[in-house]
């Protein structure tokens, strides 16, 4: 066709009242009437010689696409109607092939056709229908032009609808300028258009500095000879499930577990870099089953075979075993877990495993795993009875204690035990006392008491123990049968009680005969074999006391100390030793004060001589280098104190609270001056006796002071005194 010739229609055309656009065989424009310009809001020279896509967007859908292409392709008439979005315009589009391509006639309708004529057109009308698929989604030629989208994407991008419709999808804003996104879709684009899904993951930017992370799908839409007639682009926003996954990701890295990926067969795929770092190896070193090699050579097989039933059996595992680290070369204890994803079949995918470090719990665990069997050992000792109570009650107690009682486990496991009810009723007191202390200081000092056993007998015993827990009270007790020394010192006393009186009664007798003898003999006048006499009663004497405080001693220790009931005054008793002892000891004086009147206190007169006696005699005999000892006695309306003071050689403090018991003596004056530590602890017995009190004060190298101390009320005074 010739110039001239195409004048003539054109300027025909543009008489038409509706819009017309003539196109070539390849949807360019060749020629556009007023109208047609008028309708796009353009000048006719804006649409001449550009693809129609383009030049007019704003009619452009893909009913309006479709439409064009068949006819171009087919050269059959045809009409469609649509609606055209951006203008917000339902068309009536005529389109007739012309010898040089296709020409198109828009008529604008006032009212939409009827509705299943919308459908009808298929993906005709369809951008709310496209908006409830997806927010984002496109319909494009198989070219890959744009000829419909939805909102969302022109939102993201700031663009108008007719800034992008008809142009390559490529070229959209939001990839405009990221080759490697607009590659990916030209070829999901060529994909697609030869009839397959194509999918891709990308990284746009519809805004500079904003991204979205988008997974592009396309799908083919064909028409009934099975032509691709256009491709459907839907993409799903995934930005905040990537920002989680690099969260994640992020966490990985930050917890302190190892944590990995693991194929089916057990294969690590993948790890976070800690693992790595602790075994010093780098991923392709230690992925797959090399890493298997730190683990302790102990620990390696009984892990694998766990492993292996686990993968076995699909299902979850744990095992504990030590790994080396790379860097020092020591291993640690670790618990590894991992947990099979399976398939709808149940056929494992792959593992995911995390590896926690135990080694301070391992180490804690076997602490107490040795202390438990150190337990087990001392529980198991054949000397000592243990148990452990709560308040009363035994809980637990070992194959000694239950022996020594003669109670049976199956006893213990009835609750039938319980210590306070097991002790004998004498000694309830005393063991109220120890438990004070036990309450006081977590701790249970050793002491002396009796149990009952099961069949009645009594078991003498030496108890102490710890306080392990407050709130209810429980203790571990240790507990020594004591019926051997009991029994030794029963035997003992028994001998004690018997030599003395054996001793006695001889002792007597001769001193008797020796008094007889002495009167005899003074009537010859013989004067040495007075004083030889004089020399022998007076050994016999002393003989005499030690034998009688022997008696004394087993008897406090029997209990069978006697005491007589009668007044006393101290004050003429206190005369009549010191007078007696300064005769028989000249070496000293004894500077006394004492009260004008009697000072009368309820007692046995000859045990109460016999503590001072045994006072001023102990102060004489431990001063030798001094020539005095002074006895004061004082009373008040309370008390009557009596003070015994020597210049002597002074007792070690250390050593005070000693002195009182049976048989002890200041070492260091165990040789140099004569006695048997038995005079102080008979003392003791009668001032506590007679409801009174013994202290000493004493400087080494100074001297002593003994003072004893009676209440003066009759109350004080024990109690069978007053009978
Ligand atoms: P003993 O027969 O040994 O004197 P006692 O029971 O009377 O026995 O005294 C016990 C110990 O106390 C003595 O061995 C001595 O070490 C010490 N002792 C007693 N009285 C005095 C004192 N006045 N000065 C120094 N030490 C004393």
């Amino acid at each position: 066709m010739d110039h001239e010739n195409r004048i003539e229609p054109a300027s025909l055309l543009d008489t038409f009242s509706d819009a017309v656009i003539l196109l070539d065989q390849t949807a360019n424009i060749l020629f556009a009437n007023e109208h047609a310009a008028a309708f796009v809001g353009t000048h006719m020279r804006e649409l001449r010689g550009y693809p129609l896509w383009q030049a007019v967007p704003q009619l452009v859908t893909a009913t309006f696409y479709q439409a064009v292409i068949n006819t171009i392709r087919t050269r059959i008439s045809t009409q469609v109607k649509y609606y055209a979005p951006i203008t917000q315009t339902w068309l009536h589009m005529y389109l007739t092939p012309t010898s040089e391509g296709t020409a198109l006639f828009f008529h604008e309708e006032t009212e939409p056709p009827p509705l299943q004529n919308t459908f009808q057109q298929g993906a005709e009308g369809h951008i709310d229908l496209l908006e409830t698929i997806s927010e984002r989604v496109a319909l494009l030629s198989p070219e890959g032009l744009l000829l419909e989208i939805t909102q969302q994407p022109l939102t993201d991008a700031h663009v108008l609808r007719e800034e992008v419709i008809g142009k390559p999808f490529i070229y959209f804003p939001s990839w405009s300028s990221m080759p490697v996104v607009q590659e990916q879709l030209s070829a999901a684009i060529a994909r697609a258009s030869k009839g397959d899904i194509a999918r891709f993951e990308a990284r746009t930017q519809p805004q500079p500095g904003h991204y979205l992370n988008l997974i592009v799908t396309l799908t083919p839409h064909r028409d009934v000879n099975q032509q691709v007639e256009y491709l459907i682009s839907t993409t799903h926003d995934i930005t905040v499930h990537k920002q989680a996954e690099e969260d994640l990701h992020g966490l990985v890295e930050e917890v302190p577990q190892f944590i990995f990926t693991a194929r089916p067969d057990g294969a690590i795929t993948f790890s976070n870099q800690r693992w790595l770092d602790y075994l010093g190896m780098s991923a392709e070193q230690a992925y797959g089953f090399k890493w298997r090699e730190r683990i302790h050579p102990d620990d390696r097989q009984r892990s694998e075979e766990e492993r292996e039933a686990a993968i076995a059996a699909g299902r979850p595992y744990e095992v504990e075993y030590r790994l080396k680290n790379g860097a020092s070369g020591n291993y640690r204890w670790f618990l590894a877990r991992a947990i099979p994803k399976k398939n709808a079949q149940g056929t494992i995918l792959s593992w995911s495993a995390t590896i926690t470090d135990i080694d301070e719990q391992k180490r804690i665990e076997q602490a107490f795993h040795h202390s438990q069997e150190r337990v087990q050992a001392l529980m198991a000792s054949n000397i000592l009875g243990i148990f452990i109570a709560e308040e009363g009650e035994i809980l637990e107690a070992n194959e000694t204690f239950l022996y020594m009682t003669g109670y049976s486990q199956e006893d213990l496991r009835q609750r039938r035990l319980n210590w306070l009810h097991m002790t004998a009723p004498e000694y309830i007191t005393r063991t109220h006392h120890a438990h004070q202390q036990l309450t006081l200081h977590q701790y249970l000092p050793a002491y002396e008491k009796e149990y009952i056993g099961k069949d009645g007998s009594r078991l003498p015993v030496l108890v102490g123990g710890i306080m392990t827990q407050s709130e209810p009270m429980q203790t571990i007790c240790f507990v020594l049968d004591n019926a051997a020394r009991k029994e030794l010192e029963q035997r003992k006393d028994t001998f004690l009680s018997m030599a003395s009186h054996e001793l006695k009664t001889p002792l007597t007798s001769l001193k008797l005969q020796t008094q007889l003898l002495r009167k005899q003999l003074a009537k010859q006048d013989t004067r040495k074999m007075d004083i030889a006499l004089s020399r022998m009663e007076g050994q016999l004497n002393t003989a005499t006391r030690l034998v009688e405080e022997l008696l004394d001693i087993s008897k406090i220790r029997a209990g069978k100390l006697e005491y007589a009931q009668e007044t006393v005054d101290l004050n003429n008793v206190l005369q009549e030793i010191v007078e007696v002892l300064q005769q028989t000891q000249p070496t000293h004086t004894i500077v006394m004060s004492v009260p004008t009147s009697p000072v009368i206190l309820p007692g046995d007169r000859d045990r109460l001589g016999q503590v001072f006696l045994n006072l001023i005699g102990n102060a004489i005999k431990y001063s030798p280098h001094a020539n005095s000892v002074e006895v004061d006695m004082t009373t008040s309306t309370e008390s009557i104190m009596i003070t015994v003071r020597d210049h002597g050689i002074g007792i070690p403090r250390e050593q005070r609270d000693k002195i009182f018991e049976r048989f002890y003596r200041v070492a260091s004056q165990q040789y140099s001056i004569p006695g048997l530590g038995m005079g102080l602890s008979i003392v003791e017995e009668i001032v506590e006796h007679h409801g009174g009190t013994i202290t000493v004060e004493s400087e080494i190298g100074t001297g002593s002071t003994f003072v004893v101390t009676f209440p003066v009320s009759p109350s004080a005074v024990k109690s069978h005194y007053c009978l």
